[in-house]
């Protein structure tokens, strides 16, 4: 989902006033000035840059390094981009032109794609859905199995955001829970399945 922020004068009373505009897409970080919250946002939910969690120390209380490469991958960039422009065609229809008396941000003065994407980089932010750090599957990059298993670890599964192979389309918190009811459903079975078995 995008959500791209569009500050507008109001006609009439000549305060500045916030609204969004929402599309079913995709980026990465949210707009954000002094007036916006996490809702009031350009973001990239379906996210292609792969960011890298690394290990700094062999002490286990030294917190990892964490780099997310925010847009780093064309198809993010191009994301970024298209959005605001959808986001400035939508301003342009005639159901919502009656209404804006001059775009907030970017602006005006920001018009070819390079200043866009410059724009993007600028002002976009985290809205904290950070997936996938060792995602589920089979490729060589998965690290757990279709059961939440580690591959070639027996007794260890892990259970949480970070077996998701992709972002989802939406808050993270509910995947969660879900992932966690699933774990749960498949760890009994599997005792089950192995007392059975024994
Ligand atoms: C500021 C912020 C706002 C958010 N707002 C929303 C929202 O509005 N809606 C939404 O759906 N999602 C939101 N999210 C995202 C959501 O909170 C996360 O996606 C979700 O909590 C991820 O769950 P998790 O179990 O994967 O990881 P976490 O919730 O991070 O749980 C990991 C747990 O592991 C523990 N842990 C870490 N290392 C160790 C260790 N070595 N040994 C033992 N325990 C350890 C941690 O203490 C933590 O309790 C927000 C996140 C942030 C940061």
């Amino acid at each position: 989902m995008v959500v791209v922020l569009l500050a507008i004068g109001a006609l009439g009373g000549g305060t500045t006033k916030v609204t969004t505009v929402q599309q079913a897409a995709a980026t990465t970080r949210a707009v954000a000035d002094t007036t916006s919250t996490a809702d009031d946002a350009e973001s990239l939910y379906a996210e292609t840059s792969p960011g890298v969690v690394e290990i700094k120390s062999t002490d286990p209380m030294q917190a990892p390094a964490m780099r997310p490469n925010y847009l780093t991958a064309e198809k993010d960039r191009i994301c970024a981009v298209e959005s605001i422009k959808y986001a400035r065609r939508l301003a342009s229809t005639a159901a919502l032109k009656p209404y804006l008396l001059s775009e907030y941000k970017p602006g005006e003065g920001v018009r070819t794609d390079s200043e866009i994407l410059e724009f993007a980089r600028e002002y976009g932010a985290t809205i904290f859905h950070p997936t996938g750090t060792c995602k589920m599957g089979s490729d060589p990059m998965a690290v757990t199995d279709s059961r939440l298993r580690v591959h070639g670890i027996g007794g260890l599964r892990v259970v949480d955001c970070s077996i998701m192979p992709t972002l989802v389309s939406g808050n993270t918190h509910a995947p969660a829970v879900m992932i966690a009811e699933k774990a749960s459903d498949m760890i009994l079975e599997d005792a089950r399945g192995q007392s059975i078995a024994a």
